[in-house]
């Protein structure tokens, strides 16, 4: 494959990405592994500073377009001494009363004088709920124990705080555990009241796969201008604020990263989007192949490799350079696309120590077993009785080895073009 074939998969690779409606994990996971597929199918005899180049290139193309993507500002943004009503809604158990309350505490700190109002009549205790942050974080609010209607005591506390000269007046909702067509109409009966500002929608980061239906459910009843996400802290999860963001087409606006007041971090796209990349990864990579492989010996290994001739050898080589660069996980996180799949599955530990087995095992191997690609040559117990024997090995550590080089052999085979010994391994089953 010449240069410019790798360019144009590349190309189509980043096309695709920007075809899809929504952009979460699993299509920039998709785009990242179509990348290292044109690489792997491209001319080895390409220099390592070309393919540098081109990774440089694609990923700052996938960068600028997430980032675009994702930077906006909200419909609304408030000023201090201007009277303004923000309408919170969200799932009940989002963090809705939580992000209140870190809402008004942020901007009471930048010289805003905001207000709470508690319009959850659905919910027994809610009042109550809001009543402690509030006072903990000194913040004036207003509820009531008796009346039901959400809408009247939304606008009598909306007006109470107007008429006090309150410039942030935060409209507390209530949720639902699923969306109910109650839910919404209530929405959209203390939107058209209080008339809001500024919709902020907030949703838990864990909800998964069905953030994108909440996120639109809501802003069909509601006009959301912005989101907060919930309960960041912890592990990276993407895609779910990344669909709220397409849902709802409103910028998110902060990140709730724990159950304190404090825990509230103004939402910052280019971190955010560089880990969804895992961006500085790949070039930092290649430099660390150069570094530790010699430059023959790696266009070497890319040649057999992209020739088809995976052999238990070629499986031996990659491990010895894998083992070259220090703590494998770290290597194997620079890796783009499914460069993890080609190591043994496990943490880091664990890896380490099947690596070393594997590769006790195959130094009992005769050349003609580390060369051959047919893999059927190992499809005989004397064989495999003698390794295991050699290497002070069991027998099925062998099985496993041969297991484990069947799998990486099928992941190099799912290059298209790439001519393992595929046949000969679906052979053996
Ligand atoms: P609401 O029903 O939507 O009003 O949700 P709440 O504000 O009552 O929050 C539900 C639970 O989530 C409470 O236990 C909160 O303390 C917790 N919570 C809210 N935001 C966060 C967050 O960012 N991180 C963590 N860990 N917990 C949160």
């Amino acid at each position: 494959m010449v240069l410019g074939e790798l360019s144009g998969g590349i190309v189509r690779a980043l096309a695709n990405m920007s075809n899809a409606t929504i952009v979460d994990q699993k299509v920039v996971t998709g785009c990242l592994d179509e990348i290292s597929r044109a690489l792997m199918q491209a001319d080895v005899s390409m220099d390592l500073l070309k393919i540098k180049v081109l990774l440089n290139r694609s990923q700052n193309i996938s960068f600028h377009f997430l980032l675009q993507r994702y930077t906006g500002k909200p419909s609304f943004t408030p000023e201090k001494g201007k009277p303004s009503v923000i309408m919170f809604v969200g799932l009940q158990g989002s963090g809705k009363t939580t992000s209140c309350i870190k809402y008004a505490y942020y901007h009471k700190k930048k010289g805003f004088k905001p207000a709470i109002v508690c319009a959850d009549t659905f919910r027994a205790g809610a009042f109550d709920q809001l009543k402690q942050g509030a006072t903990k974080a000194m913040i004036p609010f207003f509820g009531s124990y008796e009346e039901s209607d959400p809408v009247k005591v939304a606008l009598e506390g909306v007006e109470t705080f107007k008429k006090e000269n309150f410039d942030l007046i935060i409209v507390d909702t209530s949720g639902r555990h699923q969306q109910e067509a109650s839910l919404f109409e209530e929405m959209r009966q203390l939107a058209e009241a209080t008339k809001p500002d500024l919709v902020i929608f907030v949703m838990d980061s864990s909800i998964g796969q069905s953030a994108f239906d909440q996120a639109q459910a809501f802003n069909r009843s509601v006009s959301v201008g912005a989101v907060i996400i919930t309960k960041t802290e912890g592990a990276a999860k993407g895609g779910g604020a990344l669909s709220a963001v397409a849902a709802t087409k409103s910028p998110v606006i902060f990140l709730g990263t724990g159950e304190r007041m404090d825990d509230f971090e103004i939402f910052d796209v280019k971190p955010f989007v560089s880990r969804l990349l895992g961006i500085g990864d790949w070039s930092g990579f290649l430099e660390k192949i150069h570094d530790v492989v010699p430059m023959d010996h790696q266009s070497e290994l890319l040649q057999k490799v992209s020739k088809g001739k995976f052999t238990l050898r070629t499986m031996q080589e990659q491990y010895q350079s894998m083992l070259n660069m220090g703590p494998m996980n770290q290597v194997l996180s620079m890796l783009p696309g499914s460069g993890d799949k080609l190591m043994p599955k496990g943490g880091e530990k664990e890896r380490q120590s099947k690596i070393k087995v594997y590769m006790s095992i195959m130094d009992s191997m005769t050349n003609e077993e580390l060369d051959s690609t047919n893999p059927k040559i190992m499809n005989d117990t004397s064989r495999i009785m003698r390794v295991a024997r050699g290497s002070g090995r069991q027998p099925k550590d062998v099985m496993d080895l041969l297991a484990e080089y069947k799998r990486v052999a099928k992941v190099w085979g799912m290059v298209k073009g790439f001519k393992t010994c595929k046949k000969g391994l679906n052979a053996q089953h």
